[in-house]
């Protein structure tokens, strides 16, 4: 496959020469940061760290304590409403770019800013997933996000723009004006959630939605193979998925011209290693994982040195690829497609650990399957139950889908789950992050 280069020097380097950059930079961060930002430099002296002398990346991982949301949320409470660490950026009288999270932990929305010079370099970093996604300037993409407080949407508003393309804000629409809209000017690319784009092939009567469709910029949520395939098919265009968060204040790794791969070889979400570090590591030891094995995600942006956002424990996890493992040659670290995720996400059912991917990847590989819902509740000795809801397609009989359902789910996921048939109309479809999990469990 061609690739499509957005800066051919540095997409071509070697790892060694992507690391130094990356060190290079993290010095200038350390060093600004230990200067203007009392946040940080109190959360690193309570570890004994004062961020001085770093001279590798792993010295860096070891020495730099993580901070996590507790610590932004107590920060926020004691200097509202937006705590220390946006102290020396809000004394710039620059304007900022404000961003919080959407509140759904019930933990309080952590806020978080870039100054109009970082937001540059965002934009930048976006024209990386626009370009690796076959997009050209010129080309028309329709976001489908509403434009709020929170990160997604703006973000990918503003990036879209950076790399050159034209935006069509559609977000705010219902879903019947979106599909009109599609209609009447056909643009190249979709960027939204995954659900979403799901959500409107289900609504629209035309296959494919909209013919001349190029890209699916799908992401702001977990997604398993057989979903991606399916979002594949009832668009006819590829999925690009894409990984980011309120904290990083952007998205900052993207799938390659690979897109999401085969199921044998699951594409890479492309860290843009030159602007930002991601580390995955073990969460009980801290221990940065191999090449495809799962751990912690923390994120520290390179380029934000007047809102440092430094070694942050995000919750999520994923399977690290290590760089030049993609088939794109790439020296870019990565993340594996579908192996994204909330750690909170993980279900412990009958003893084993289940990951909500894992569980959607076998059942919308099963054609006739139009949508599920997975309820858990114990019998009469306190056991888990776990009952799986499955919703075919109109027009399809389920009566057969019970016993192969079952057949794959115990064999991929290694527990027994009652299948039942539930009428077409039954199950709704979600249009934002996809929740097909009940947990009705006693404790
Ligand atoms: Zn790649």
């Amino acid at each position: 496959m061609e690739p499509r280069y957005l800066d051919p020097e540095l997409e071509r380097a070697s790892p060694e020469t992507i690391r130094a950059l990356q060190l290079q930079r993290l010095e200038t961060l350390l060093e600004k940061t230990r200067s203007v930002n009392a946040f940080y430099r109190d959360h690193w002296k309570a570890a004994g760290a004062d961020g001085c002398g770093i001279g590798s990346l792993e010295e860096f991982a070891a020495r730099i304590p993580t901070v996590e949301k507790r610590h932004f949320m107590e920060d926020q409470q004691a200097h509202p409403p937006y705590g220390r660490r946006l102290e020396h950026a809000l004394s710039l009288g620059e304007p900022l770019i404000i961003c919080s999270t959407s509140g759904t932990s019930g933990q309080g929305q952590e806020l978080h800013a870039q100054t109009a010079a970082e937001f540059e370099v965002t934009q930048r970093v976006y024209a990386y997933g626009l370009r690796w996604a076959g997009l050209a300037r010129g080309d028309t993409v329709f976001l489908t996000m509403p434009i709020t407080m929170t990160s997604g949407g703006r973000c990918e508003y503003h990036g879209a723009l950076g790399a050159g393309l034209t935006v069509s804000a559609v977000g705010n629409y219902d879903v019947r004006r979106k599909l009109d809209l599609l209609r009447r000017f056909r643009p190249a690319a979709l960027f939204g959630t995954t659900s979403y784009f799901a959500h409107l092939a289900a609504v629209s009567e035309e296959r494919p939605p909209s013919p001349g469709i190029r890209a699916l910029l799908a992401g702001g949520e977990h997604a398993g193979f057989s979903w991606f395939r399916r979002l594949e098919a009832a668009w006819d265009a590829p999925v690009f998925d894409r990984y980011g968060s309120t904290q990083s204040g952007n998205d900052h790794a993207f799938a390659c011209e690979y897109g999401i791969g085969t199921r044998e070889r699951p594409g890479t979400v492309h860290n843009i290693d030159p602007y930002h570090l991601v580390e995955v590591i073990e969460p009980e030891t801290g221990r940065h994982v191999r090449h495809g094995e799962e751990g912690e995600i923390v994120f520290t942006s390179l380029y934000r040195t007047d809102t440092p956002a430094i070694r942050i424990r995000l919750r999520d996890r994923a399977i690290w690829h290590e760089p030049g493992s993609c088939r794109c040659g790439r020296p870019f670290t990565g993340l594996e497609m579908c192996s994204i995720g909330r750690l909170d996400d993980m279900k412990k059912v009958k003893g084993v650990n289940i990951w909500p991917q894992a569980v959607d990847d076998v059942i919308f590989a099963v054609d006739e399957v139009d949508e599920y819902q997975v309820v858990l509740t114990s019998d009469a000795t306190e056991a888990d139950v776990a009952t799986v809801k499955l919703m075919p397609k109109s027009g399809v009989r389920g009566d057969a889908l019970p016993p192969r359902v079952s057949a794959s789910l115990r064999e991929r996921i290694g527990i027994r789950f009652r299948v039942e048939v539930v009428a077409p109309g039954t199950l709704r479809h979600s249009e934002y992050k996809a929740r097909r999990w009940i947990d009705e469990r006693r404790r």
